[in-house]
């Protein structure tokens, strides 16, 4: 890869040289994502997780939902077999991996074993991770979680097959929306390359990640549709909907079928700032904002309990979605 084009990033080698120690010396690694993981952080974790158990490691692997199920549309990643419940996690694993989480929260139950481990190794691309690990292979500048799980299995001299890139593409593609959003540099491009090189076939991801769905998704995008707001006068204009649990079932929709209506709703050329609120399987309100660059709604969702990056985050709320969206105007 042509050097100057890489992400320079704040990851210092001596890091990546400490990972590769630790990841190297260890026999057992427990992996974890965040929590209701996307396809970055499932991603990064299996691609992690197929190549350290091809080196001959023990691998766990596990995100601390309540509800431990693997997202409808994530099940065609390779490596789900290295998938354990929370509740069969290495309680105090000497050595774990994070990705893709901000902040040890995110982890959810899986934050007190994360907790307990002897080493902490933290691999994310937040710029408000505040480092929470013993070793934070952090870089803001990173398109993706995956692309910094690259760079360390290159460093550990591991080789990407066809399986691993598929895993690495897909935290890719999702989080740099198909290469449209702003973090789309040279390097996710290069890595895209690299990756199709490897034997990722582009159609079948983007098919099973955005070009399937039940006919009941299009009724419950109807239903949702219907009743969506724009109000100009608020923070640069907002536009906003929300999808009841009722809605789902009268569709029998998982909760993570609902999760791309937000990039319909985002389109709104008279709304700076995008809002869908999704009540999931426990009746809390899962809020996704989306900003085309006039608000910081990581800032505003850090306000609300929440996190993220400056043009898309998120924050759980348990009021009434009426109560969530006056708090959210007063903010903008
Ligand atoms: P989503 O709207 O679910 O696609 O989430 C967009 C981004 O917001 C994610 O990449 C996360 O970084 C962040 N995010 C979403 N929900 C939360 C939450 N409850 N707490 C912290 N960060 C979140
Ligand atoms: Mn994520
Ligand atoms: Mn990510």
């Amino acid at each position: 890869m042509t050097p100057e084009l890489r992400d320079g990033g704040p990851v210092p080698d001596l890091d990546w040289d400490r990972a590769v120690e630790l990841i190297s010396s260890a026999d057992e690694i427990a992996l974890a994502c965040h929590v209701s993981p996307d396809g970055d952080a499932l991603g990064s974790m299996l691609a992690a997780g197929r190549a350290l158990r091809a080196a001959g490691k023990r691998v766990a692997a596990s995100f601390g939902d309540r509800r431990f199920e693997v997202p409808r549309l994530l099940r065609f990643l390779p490596g789900q077999d290295l998938l354990v419940e929370p509740s069969d996690y290495p309680p105090a694993p000497e050595l774990m991996i994070t990705f893709d989480a901000a902040v040890a929260d995110r982890l959810g139950v899986l934050a007190v074993n994360a907790g307990k481990a002897r080493e902490l190794i933290v691999v994310d691309h937040h710029p408000s991770n505040p480092g929470f690990g013993t070793l934070n292979l952090v870089d803001p500048g990173a398109p993706s979680t995956t692309a910094l799980v690259e760079e360390l299995l290159g460093r550990l001299a591991l080789p990407i097959d066809e399986a691993v890139a598929t895993c690495l593409y897909t935290g890719l593609v999702t989080d740099t929306g198909s290469f449209r959003h702003a973090s789309t540099t040279p390097a996710a491009h290069l890595m895209a390359a690299r990756l199709v090189a490897a034997g990722v076939d582009p159609e079948q991801t983007s098919r099973r990640l955005w070009d399937s769905a039940p006919f009941g998704y299009l009724r419950i995008l109807g239903a949702v549709l219907g009743r969506v707001s724009l109000e100009p006068g608020v923070g640069g204009g907002l536009v906003w909907t929300f999808v009841t649990r009722d809605d789902r079932a009268a569709h029998g929709l998982p909760y993570d079928a609902v999760e791309g209506i937000i990039d319909v709703i985002r389109r709104t050329d008279e709304a700076d700032v995008a809002v869908v609120l999704k009540e999931d399987d426990d009746g809390a309100w899962q809020v996704s904002t989306r900003s085309r660059g006039g608000t910081d709604v990581a800032r505003l969702c850090a306000e609300l309990g929440g996190g993220g990056h400056a043009r898309a985050a998120g924050f759980t709320s348990r009021l009434p979605v009426e109560e969530t969206m006056a708090r959210l105007r007063t903010l903008l």
